[in-house]
């Protein structure tokens, strides 16, 4: 790591007013691994180079509908993520979710849920495959070195709520085999699988339905992530009995900094990492602080970030924005600030190798074991 003079990248990251500086990248990068306090321009210097040397992923955007139907009304925020932007913000990978909202449960309302999710999935297929130079589809963790090796944007298929599923194993296999590797159970509401986080009702399961256990087993035995975003905590407590393989929350924050129905407890967070398992934090306002919009910044997001990593460790923690579904706070208006966070976690005593672990390594990891889980369970 040479010599670099900085001032281009501080004024896209700080804004104009940082003067420019050199900085000995290697010698603040031996002081971030001890820990040991870095001025403003190091962090921005081995921040840099974070983001280039580990692999950085956003485990949770609702991009894909936006980028299905441009000026559409399909997400909350509007075109906080695309390859270009992901370049510019040192960020590899996006988990790209299909989102539902939640609506009936009688099979006419099953059945127009499952062919929009297949129709919005093709179309985004169809989208990444007509930008071959910019983008690739990753299927499993081993895809993301070469692909990010060839210089690409590694794209992850998910999707938002199981309930285009309806009460149908054979449609959970049907998503898998068309690239899906991440299902969210539920969004806000009670689907087939389970009870979600919003409900006003009482329980309608009292956790996962009957259906949700083996929706559970079979996603085990396929090697697809669980998602425990926007679960209830009764479906979260279901989950963590009878999962085999680690499961994730791929965008949630800390009930403990703000009591939020969405986020977790420091309990939950607990048993999340005890199976394996990864908490990647979201970055919607609403989650992070009860301040008014302008007043939520960065430092926000990061005091969830340390809480977490208080609670459970830098091995479990992770970064899901949310983009284009409601995520982003001041200094995080899009994904060309991803660099802001490491910057902020740096000014923290983040050391690289944690920051590298946080932003992949802990996710990836815990996706691998999933693998490993179903195969022995084939
Ligand atoms: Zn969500």
């Amino acid at each position: 790591m040479k010599k670099i003079f900085l001032m281009s990248l501080m004024c896209t990251i700080l804004g104009a007013n940082v003067f420019a500086q050199e900085v000995d990248v290697a010698k603040a990068w031996k002081k971030a691994e001890k820990g040991e306090p870095l001025t403003e321009a190091e962090c921005v210097a081995v921040a840099d180079s974070v983001h280039k040397r580990y692999i950085t992923l956003d485990s949770h955007n609702d991009t894909a509908l936006y980028l299905n139907h441009p000026g559409g009304k399909y997400t909350v925020t509007k075109g906080q993520v695309n390859f270009d932007k992901m370049k510019q913000g040192g960020l590899d990978a996006g988990f790209f979710a299909i989102y539902l909202g939640q609506r009936g449960l009688d099979q006419k309302s099953l059945d127009s849920a499952y062919n929009y999710c297949s129709t919005e999935l093709n179309l985004f297929k169809e989208y990444v495959a007509a930008r071959p130079d910019e983008a690739e589809i990753a299927l499993e963790p081993k895809d993301f070195e070469k692909i990010k090796a060839k210089g690409k944007s590694i794209v992850v298929l998910a999707i938002e709520n199981g309930y285009p599923i309806g009460n149908d194993l054979d449609k959970l296999d049907e998503f898998f085999g068309r690239g899906v590797r991440y299902m969210t159970l539920s969004h806000n509401y009670a689907n087939c699988i389970c009870d979600a986080s919003m409900d006003k009702q009482p329980e309608r399961y009292g956790g996962l339905s009957e259906f949700g256990f083996k929706v559970i087993e079979r996603m085990n035995k396929l090697g697809m992530i669980v998602d425990v975003s926007h679960a209830s905590s009764s479906t979260l407590a279901d989950v963590l009995e009878c999962s085999k393989a680690p499961i994730v929350a791929t965008h949630s924050g800390a009930w403990e900094v703000k009591n939020h129905k969405r986020n977790l407890t420091d309990d939950e967070l607990r048993a999340i990492a005890a199976k394996g398992g990864v908490i990647q934090c979201a970055t919607g306002r609403f989650f992070l602080s009860t301040l008014p919009k302008k007043e939520v910044t960065i430092k926000y997001l990061v005091d969830h970030i340390d809480h977490m990593k208080s609670v459970v460790g830098p091995d479990h923690i992770g970064l899901g924005t949310d983009f284009d579904g409601g995520g982003g706070v001041v200094g995080l208006e899009d994904c060309t600030k991803m660099r802001s966070i490491t910057v902020e976690m740096l000014k923290r005593g983040y050391t690289p190798e944690e920051l590298g672990k946080f932003w992949g390594g802990n996710f990836l990891r815990a996706w691998q074991e999933v693998i490993n889980v179903s195969k022995r369970l084939e």
